[in-house]
């Protein structure tokens, strides 16, 4: 079979390096538009589960995507200045990049034909050559809007901005950090991903924002803004830029999913908010999910059908956590008034899927604590 594939981040790299896998006679090729040392962010994460499906699928990449890891289980959630630790939350963080050079190297192993700085414009043309093309080209996919008519994609932009740093302040395990300033409450996301850096994401509602002047500040000004109002946290250590800008969340999700022999995977088919830590996940499991549906010699149109039957349902019900958990960050300033623990608490339940039993399986003194403040 030849497989074209738009776009070299997680999803497009892995499902090209397990379809080569399997079978050695297909011709793949990834077309990226960055070079391959480029990229955007910081850290990404995963959970237990994502690990125990990459370990099946592909050991040696795993392997090596688990050298690298750094290791956590805790949540620590910051109100008022004072920690509440909640633990039992196994994740595992990775630097992008090093997570993109170690599917590129795997694709390299496999003979993958890799071609960075190649921008694809018409997607026509490479469409017309293979069996297969795949739309892994991201949030503002080329694919997904040369074919909307045939995808429905919905796109809802949402009211917070939030923009992506790093740091080389270590937070060990997921720290969510919350302070109200005369402007508004601003919220930050961070977490260690290798031994020296942590990603740190800043979130604030659209009043905040405007309130603080973001829009006609500078992007030094901005940085010295926000690590001020996260200074004790940062303990004097700078946030550093990575071409970052603020952005709104886009929710994407797509009525159908593949057009003829072509289809979309990972953030060009769907999103889900950086607060529930999935979008890389999601990438991964697509791929391994599609690649699934090729074993045992589906046709195209039979596996591609068979990977939006199996794989929209566990979408879904992502996609569902994930909008509870960005409703709660939209809404933030509505639980400032609570105090650490209730707080905590509040925001450990938010997504749904984890509830009082869950939390007091995963950390009974936590729980102990939050009953004894009686909350
Ligand atoms: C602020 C923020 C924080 C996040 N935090 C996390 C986190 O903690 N954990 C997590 O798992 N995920 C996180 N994510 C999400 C994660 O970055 C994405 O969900 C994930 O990278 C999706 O993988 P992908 O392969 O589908 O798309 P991408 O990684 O976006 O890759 C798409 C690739 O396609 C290329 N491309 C696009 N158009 C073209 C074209 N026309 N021609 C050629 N190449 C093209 C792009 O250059 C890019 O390399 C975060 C995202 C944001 C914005």
């Amino acid at each position: 079979m030849r497989i074209n594939i738009i776009g070299g981040g997680p999803a497009g790299l892995y499902f090209a390096l397990l379809m080569k896998k399997s079978d050695p006679a297909h011709v793949v090729t990834v077309y990226e538009r960055n070079a391959p040392g480029s990229t955007f962010g910081w850290g990404v994460v995963f959970s237990d589960k994502t690990l125990s499906y990459l370990k099946e699928t592909d050991e040696a990449s795993y392997r090596s995507i688990t050298d690298r890891f750094e290791m956590w289980d805790n949540v620590d959630v910051v109100h008022r200045d004072e920690k509440v630790t909640i633990r039992g939350n196994r994740f595992s963080g990775i630097a992008r990049i090093e997570l993109l050079h170690i599917l590129q190297e795997r694709c390299r192993e496999l003979e993958v034909d890799l071609r960075f700085q190649t921008e694809v414009a018409d997607t026509e043309s490479l469409a017309r050559e293979c069996d297969l093309l795949v739309g892994a080209d991201g949030i503002n996919s080329t694919v997904r809007q040369a074919y909307s008519e045939f995808f429905e994609p919905d796109l809802s932009i949402r009211a917070n901005k939030y923009i992506w740093y790093g740091t080389p302040q270590l937070f060990h395990g997921l720290t969510l950090t919350f302070h109200e300033t005369q402007a508004g409450v601003f919220a930050a996301h961070s977490y260690k991903f290798n031994r020296t850096m942590s990603t740190f994401i800043v979130e604030c509602d659209p009043q905040t924002w405007e309130r603080a002047g973001f829009a006609s500040m500078s992007e030094e000004a901005t940085r010295d803004y926000l690590a001020g109002v996260f200074q004790r946290d940062l303990h004097g250590h700078e946030l550093l830029s990575n071409n970052s800008k603020w952005i709104n969340f886009v929710n994407v999700r797509n009525k159908h999913w593949s057009h003829r022999h072509l289809v979309l995977l990972g953030d060009a088919l769907h999103t889900a908010h950086f607060s529930i830590g999935s979008g890389t996940k999601l990438a991964l499991e697509d791929a391994i999910a599609l690649h699934q549906c090729f074993q045992g010699g589906a046709d195209v149109g039979a596996a591609l059908a068979e990977f939006e039957r199996v794989r929209k349902p566990i979408i879904e019900e992502y996609q569902a956590a994930a909008h509870e958990s960005l409703v709660w960050f939209e809404h933030a300033r509505d639980y400032m008034h609570l105090s650490p623990l209730p707080f905590a608490y509040k925001l450990m339940t938010r997504s749904k899927r984890i509830d009082y039993e869950n939390l007091k399986r995963r950390d009974p003194e936590f729980i102990a604590a939050y009953e004894a403040a009686g909350s």
